[in-house]
């Protein structure tokens, strides 16, 4: 079996990685793994240090609007694992433009590369955020919840999704897509909440929190995340989309206090800043499609995820320069 993991030198695809090779997935073991990243600042190819020497890995460093290395490297693939994405909101708000060439462009070059090759499988990677936004009492959405995504971001990715169901609708691409909630661990670049908070209390330094610290967000590990998708590859139906959170809501204002907790810190580190612009106010999935289908349970507790999370950084402190 020949999978191909696009941004598998990011955060969640580098996980699915290491895990994969050292067979954590059933349906995936003994399979040979080619990485297709960019190495954008988001990636970095020591990300995947543990498993690069390994047979059965190969990386190609290239860019998935790149129509002939697309065609290229796609021959011949059983499965498409397309986990590359611009994924922090913050950046879509101060500029568009790389999130529709990668997420929207970079989505359909694949597309187009997996008809051709004929791939067995093409899992399509999104997010809780292509849903909206919920009120604190809202139902927890359903993946027949229409599409009402707010930033930039959250509407590059519903384009993909949209373009994703479109190829299977139109040529019978067998595609699955997966939509994950605010995902953590290891290995993830500190500009979202969790890493950038821990790197910055590591460092002795202050933490901006948005607006009023209300907004609710789903927690969910990585190990769980990367679980739910190998789930759906390899027993997902064709043309279908699966909710994987993780069942941990907590606000910002919370989840602050948790980290302030375990480093053993006060209220006094952080600092309230202006709410980011058009700030959703809560993410809540149902996950009983791909618990009932395919048995999916998170299986990692959220106070243990979160102190291993906090170690883990604790012993990289400086791994991305000035930024952490
Ligand atoms: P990330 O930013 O850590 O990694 C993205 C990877 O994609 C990087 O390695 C980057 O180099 C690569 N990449 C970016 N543009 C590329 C291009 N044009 N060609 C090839 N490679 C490119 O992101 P992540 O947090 O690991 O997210 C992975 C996927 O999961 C994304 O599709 C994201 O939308 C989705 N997702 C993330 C979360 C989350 O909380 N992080 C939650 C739900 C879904």
């Amino acid at each position: 079996m020949r999978i191909i993991v696009t941004g598998g030198a990011g955060f969640i695809g580098s996980h699915f990685v290491r895990q994969a090779v050292q067979n954590q997935y059933p349906a995936l073991a003994g399979a040979e793994l080619v990485v297709v990243d960019k190495l954008t600042y988001a990636g970095r190819k020591e990300n995947l240090a543990p498993v690069l020497a390994d047979p059965r890995v190969r990386f190609v460093q290239g860019d998935i609007c790149d129509t002939e290395l697309m065609r290229d490297v796609l021959r011949n693939t059983d499965l498409v694992v397309h986990f590359a994405a611009e994924s922090h909101v913050d950046r879509s708000i101060s500029g568009a433009a790389e999130f529709v060439r990668t997420n929207v462009l970079g989505t359909q070059t694949l597309l187009s590369a997996a008809l051709e090759a004929e791939v067995g499988k093409f899992v399509h990677v999104s997010t809780d955020e292509v849903y909206g936004s919920l009120d604190a009492d809202g139902t927890p959405w359903t993946e027949e919840e229409p599409l009402s995504p707010n930033s930039p971001y959250a509407a590059s990715k519903a384009s993909a999704d949209l373009l994703v169901l479109a190829f299977h609708r139109t040529h019978g691409l067998p595609v699955c897509l997966t939509r994950g909630s605010n995902t953590y661990g290891p290995y993830q670049y500190p500009e979202k909440i969790i890493p950038l908070f821990v790197s910055r209390l590591l460092a002795g330094r202050k933490v901006p929190l948005y607006g009023d610290g209300a907004n609710v967000r789903d927690w969910l590990h990585v190990d769980d995340h990367c679980h739910g998708v190998a789930l759906v590859a390899g027993g997902g139906e064709p043309g279908e989309i699966y909710n994987v959170g993780g069942g941990t809501e907590l606000t910002n204002r919370e989840l602050t206090g948790r980290l302030l907790d375990l480093l053993g810190l006060d209220e006094s580190m952080v600092e309230r800043v202006a709410d980011r612009k058009g700030h959703d106010r809560r993410y809540a999935m149902d996950i009983s499609k791909i618990s009932g289908a395919l048995g999916y349970k998170p299986a990692v507790p959220f106070d243990e995820g979160l102190a291993a999370t906090v170690d883990w950084y604790r012993r990289h402190q400086g791994l991305w320069g000035e930024d952490a």
